[in-house]
């Protein structure tokens, strides 16, 4: 903190449909970042747990390493005291922590920008992004080309394909779609979603923080 005394804090939301370029506009901030020797720590959440360091990879093939953790805590306990700028990518899946751990980073003087689905595979709000939208201190939303029209697209339209827990990157079995061509197949997305919430209320670490009036330890 001594470093950077009257740097204030911010926190800045990235959001839009699959293939809207919400990574590469991230990416393209953080190196930003770094041209300036700027200290940057990107993050992002660990649906598949072999792997605990990865890279966020853009178009021009800038890279940037990114750590996985298991909950929106896991990000106040590593990022360290000199970093001036944070990454969290795929911000969708983590739970609504999330929104306290950017607010208390940004409260520290930190600048967090954050990347995430703004709408789920039905077409909702997909919590935690509403909330940072809310307390964000500026909001880009992203669109997309719909796959069918070519019109501006802001879903994101699932393929036919089998029953597998939501992975990231499985982009091939999505496309962005508008309005009038989205259509979501109600059974399978909510299962889908459900999933999701499983992968992401089991990991190793519990930390205590599942919405009310859900129990947790299912099936
Ligand atoms: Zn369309």
């Amino acid at each position: 903190m001594a470093f950077f005394p009257h740097r204030p804090g911010s926190i800045e939301v990235i959001c839009g449909s699959m293939f809207s370029g919400k990574s590469e506009e991230l990416i393209r901030r953080l190196r930003l970042a770094r041209i300036a020797h700027q200290r940057v720590e990107v993050f992002k959440p660990a649906l598949d747990t072999r792997y605990a360091e990865l890279e966020l990879v853009s178009h021009s093939d800038f890279r940037i390493a990114a750590r996985c953790v298991h909950n929106a805590h896991e990000i106040l306990a590593q990022v360290h005291d000199l970093t001036a700028v944070i990454g969290i990518d795929e911000v969708q899946f983590f739970d609504e922590t999330i929104v306290d751990v950017c607010n208390r980073l940004a409260n520290q003087g930190k600048r967090v920008i954050v990347a995430g689905l703004d709408q789920d595979y039905l077409g909702r709000p997909f919590e935690p992004m509403p909330r940072l939208m809310a307390v964000g201190e500026y909001v880009t939303k992203l669109l997309a080309v719909c796959s069918v029209c070519g019109d501006p697209a802001n879903r994101s339209q699932r393929l036919s394909g089998g029953k597998d827990v939501v992975e990231l990157g499985a982009t091939d079995r999505y496309e962005a779609r508008c309005r009038r061509h989205f259509e979501p197949e109600e059974d399978r997305q909510l299962e889908l979603i459900h999933d999701r919430q499983r992968a992401m209320s089991a990991p190793r670490r519990p930390h205590g923080d599942t919405e009310p009036g859900t129990s947790g330890g299912q099936p």
